[in-house]
């Protein structure tokens, strides 16, 4: 068996970021048939692991994210969409693997660590946004997932869950599925930067380009965008470390000649950033005008979007709870069957 599970925050609408890093290649796993089932999950449960105070921007952005899934072509005949907080059995699992995960194996996670720095928790960490890792352990493992396409950020969360994975079947026997994570094959994909040039596109940072931008924000977007702080004069030479718009077309842009001609021509002098970014606007709006499209159909039938979620939750909750009856047999706590 072949099974997929991946997912995303409901904090914002999603971004490019998420489009190279795991979106697109969702819809390409979807649409090579070679997967028996695709779980594609909507984590508004982690999502309120940093936004306790805040749940009216976790239930609003649940819709978004259904609406950005539905556009980029995750089809819900082909993947199961569902909501993470309405599967309980996900929260059990969770519950029996912080057994085998110590407190701090839980701190030395480096990209937990990294957004702790970032959200300012210092002393103030939320438990749960510290175990979310665990729960993700269990948002995979429910599944019996093998697959989980994501961005780099992610390669510690699936250390964590294998490690989790494997203490479970040391103990109670051959009972989860070891997951293996899937990166996009262009490096540059596993970690798209920000508008500003940071290291990543985040929504936490607010340097985003939404799926959902229209054409007049994009370009502005794009006009604001870092390049070469010392390309002053069009025939300057110009670097293309750490230029943005640069880094974006070779994640973009399929045409990878005219690219390398571009990067050429901006090195020696005499091409100016405007006519770069031209041409990336002309790239991003080729990809985003049908997704934009799709979204626009999607939109004017919320009653739809909710059907696609209800339906796909139902089915996934069957799948977990499968798994979950499984890991309480081989535990041994299964007092009444
Ligand atoms: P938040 O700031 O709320 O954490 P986020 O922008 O980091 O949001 P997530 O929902 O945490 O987004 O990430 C969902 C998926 O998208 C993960 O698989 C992650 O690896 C991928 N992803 C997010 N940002 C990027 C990026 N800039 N480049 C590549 N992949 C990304
Ligand atoms: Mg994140």
């Amino acid at each position: 068996m072949k099974i997929i599970l991946t997912g995303d925050r409901p904090t914002g609408k999603l971004h490019l970021g998420h489009f190279v890093g795991s979106l697109r290649e969702r819809v390409k796993l979807q649409n090579s048939g070679e997967f028996d089932k695709i779980f594609i999950m909507i984590a508004d449960a982690q999502a309120l692991t940093d936004h306790a105070d805040n749940p009216e921007k976790v239930r609003e952005n649940i819709f978004n994210v259904a609406l950005d899934y539905l556009s980029v072509g995750l089809d819900p005949k082909k993947s199961t969409l569902f909501i993470q907080s309405q599967i309980a059995e996900l929260f059990e699992l969770t519950a029996y693997y912080l057994n085998v995960v110590t407190v701090s194996r839980l701190e030395r996670n480096p990209t937990v660590k990294n957004e702790i720095a970032q959200k300012n928790f210092e002393t103030s960490i939320p438990a749960g946004f510290l175990c979310y890792p665990v729960s993700q352990a269990a948002d995979i493992t429910a599944f019996d997932a093998n697959i989980v396409p994501v961005g780099e950020d992610q390669i510690p969360m699936l250390e964590q869950t294998r490690e989790i994975v494997r203490k479970i079947n040391d103990i109670y026997g051959e009972v989860l599925v070891e997951p293996d994570i899937l990166l996009p094959k262009n490096q540059i994909c596993r970690r798209l930067p920000g508008i500003d040039g940071k290291a990543k596109m985040s929504k936490t940072l607010g340097n985003c380009i939404y799926l959902s931008d229209d054409s007049k924000i994009l370009a502005e977007k794009i006009k604001n965008m870092y390049t070469d702080p010392l390309h002053i004069k069009v025939s300057d030479p110009g670097h293309i470390e750490g230029n943005v718009v640069f880094t974006y077309l070779d994640a973009f842009c399929e045409d990878k000649k005219i690219v390398d001609d571009m990067k050429e021509h901006y090195q020696r002098g005499g091409l100016g950033d405007v006519k770069v970014k031209k041409f990336l606007l002309e790239v991003l709006e080729n990809i985003l005008s049908p997704i934009r499209q799709r979204r626009a159909d999607y939109e004017k039938n919320p009653d739809e979007v909710l059907k696609i979620l209800r339906e796909g939750t139902e089915n996934a909750r069957q799948k977990a709870s499968e798994v979950l009856k499984r890991l309480k047999r081989a535990m041994k706590i299964n007092y009444f069957d």
